[in-house]
């Protein structure tokens, strides 16, 4: 059966998206990739700028062994090959940010090859998507245009700060499946500890190639929008350029091959160079730089230190816990949700951990508005909560209330539920005696539970309230069945 719930419905029948997105990262190294100059975010501009940045003549680079290792590990990561021999070109062009008139990459043989991503999707399915290749190359530094009235400031901060451009295959056929294979590439990368994966900060940034075709077709023409900085956008930006190609072809045009802008504020995509225009960068290998080569033995190092990365946690998190592979999915979608779940599952029952964290804990975070690292309550406290419900102390409906004070005042679980007199009440006499008092104060009530035993759970609740919520709703129930024998015998 052929899925069709991907297509875009034109005027004349339906057409397919295809797409293939290139990724670049910013490396996570404390220097640039050919100098010994600063990355740290946000500096005051231009202070993290060497002569090599600056590309003043006769300037030499010297490769950053650093960020070599992340591109590796990363290669490893993305269950690619990795090439023992790459090679350094400089891809030629001139901009008012690019100081040497060129840009060092890689183009012929890149540090990366093929490789392999599975990514996640909102139905629960699964899907693989190629990678083309991963090579290292410098960023460009940034032009400033509302700094004076009529002159552009360049900041060079960024110049020469080390870059994984990460290609795939045209593999993906929905916005969904571009913005899953972008989700799934970051929280890679930051189990990895390559790249920060901070779209807001630039420190990731996505070009989308977008086509279509009638289902079977060859590819068509496309088109690329450039830096997307957000998934959201990119979701966006796709479902606009998609509905523009149908509507141009079916208007009896052609699409044009270019490079295009997401203009994030109107919702459109707009052309911003053609192919006509498009650049002959007349790549070369860098005369300065040697061969890149390294050992097998280097690359095996590397792997031992990786991580277990997210679609191993995820099948750990499942068989180990019990987990339900969506729940897993959404505690490993991200390494620190999946850290703060392990810290409150540890040694308790961890089903429960997985319901209050994915509940009740995500929710409050989510309202707040705040991150894991930011959040009022920790794992501990999270934990202690549950072992609170676990040993009968409080039912699991103060539970939230008592989680809610925790997230309000950032006060231990215990503290609160002594200072409010929460603990529950397990006393079998006293509910006894609560039970009475409201079937003495309610003897029609009791008539009717009589002949109508659904009825009984009128008094579950009154005797609830009785004891603020405070009752042992097992007990509670248990004791009224005994006294509503027609109960008793179902
Ligand atoms: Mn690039």
């Amino acid at each position: 059966m052929t899925d069709t719930s991907n297509y875009i419905e034109g005027l004349t029948g339906s057409w397919e998206i295809v797409m293939g997105l290139e990724i670049h990262a910013q490396v996570v190294s404390n220097s640039k990739l050919f100098s010994g100059a600063p990355t740290e975010f946000g500096a005051e501009q231009n202070t993290q700028v060497s002569l090599v940045d600056a590309a003043l003549p006769g300037m030499l680079p010297v490769i950053n062994e650093k960020c070599v290792e992340q591109a590796v590990r990363t290669g490893l990561g993305l269950k690619a090959q990795v090439n023992l021999r790459s090679v350094f070109d400089r891809k030629n062009y001139f901009y008012p940010d690019l100081p040497q008139g060129y840009q060092i990459s890689q183009f012929k043989y890149p540090i990366i090859g093929e490789g392999i991503v599975e990514i996640d999707l909102s139905n629960g399915d699964t899907k693989d998507v190629r990678i083309e290749r991963l090579h290292l190359e410098q960023d460009a530094g940034k032009s400033l245009h509302d700094q004076h009235p009529s002159m552009s400031f360049v900041d060079l901060n960024r110049s020469g700060v080390a870059l994984m451009e990460i290609v795939s295959m045209p593999d993906m056929r929905s916005a969904e499946e571009a913005q899953a294979f972008v989700k799934k590439i970051r929280a890679i990368l930051r189990y990895l500890g390559t790249c920060d994966g901070n779209m807001e900060q630039g420190s990731m940034r996505a070009d989308v190639n977008v086509s279509v075709r009638r289902p079977g077709d060859e590819l068509g023409t496309r088109c690329e929008i450039k830096n997307v900085n957000s998934i959201r956008f990119i979701g966006q930006a796709i479902e606009y350029e998609a509905r523009r190609q149908v509507e141009v072809i079916e208007d009896g045009g052609t699409i044009k091959q270019e490079t295009r802008l997401f203009d994030s504020k109107a919702g459109v995509t707009r052309s911003m160079r053609s192919k006509e225009e498009a650049h002959d960068y007349r790549y070369f290998p860098d005369p300065d730089l040697l061969p890149l080569v390294f050992t097998q033995e280097y690359v095996d190092a590397i792997a031992a230190t990786l991580p277990e990365l997210p679609d191993d946690k995820k099948a750990r998190f499942v068989s180990e816990y019990g987990l339900s592979i969506y729940d897993a999915g959404v505690l490993v979608s991200e390494k620190a949700r999946a850290e703060f779940f392990e810290d409150v599952a540890k040694g308790r029952d961890a089903k429960m951990a997985s319901n209050w964290v994915t509940g009740e804990f995500f929710g409050a975070l989510n309202k707040a508005g705040l991150a894991i690292d930011t959040s009022p309550v920790s794992a501990k406290q999270l934990g202690a909560l549950i072992e609170l419900i676990k040993d009968d102390t409080i039912s699991g409906r103060i539970a939230k209330d008592v989680f809610e004070i925790m997230f309000e005042t950032g006060d231990d679980p215990a503290k609160i539920v002594e200072e409010k007199g929460l603990r529950q009440v397990t006393d079998l006499g006293a509910i006894e005696a609560a039970i009475d008092e409201v079937m003495a104060a309610n003897p029609d009530k009791v008539q009717q539970a009589i002949e109508k035993p659904k009825m009984v759970g009128w008094f579950v609740g009154q005797v609830m309230k009785a004891t603020s919520g405070k009752a042992n709703p097992q007990a509670v129930n248990k004791l009224l069945a005994a006294k509503f024998p027609p109960l008793a015998e179902d």
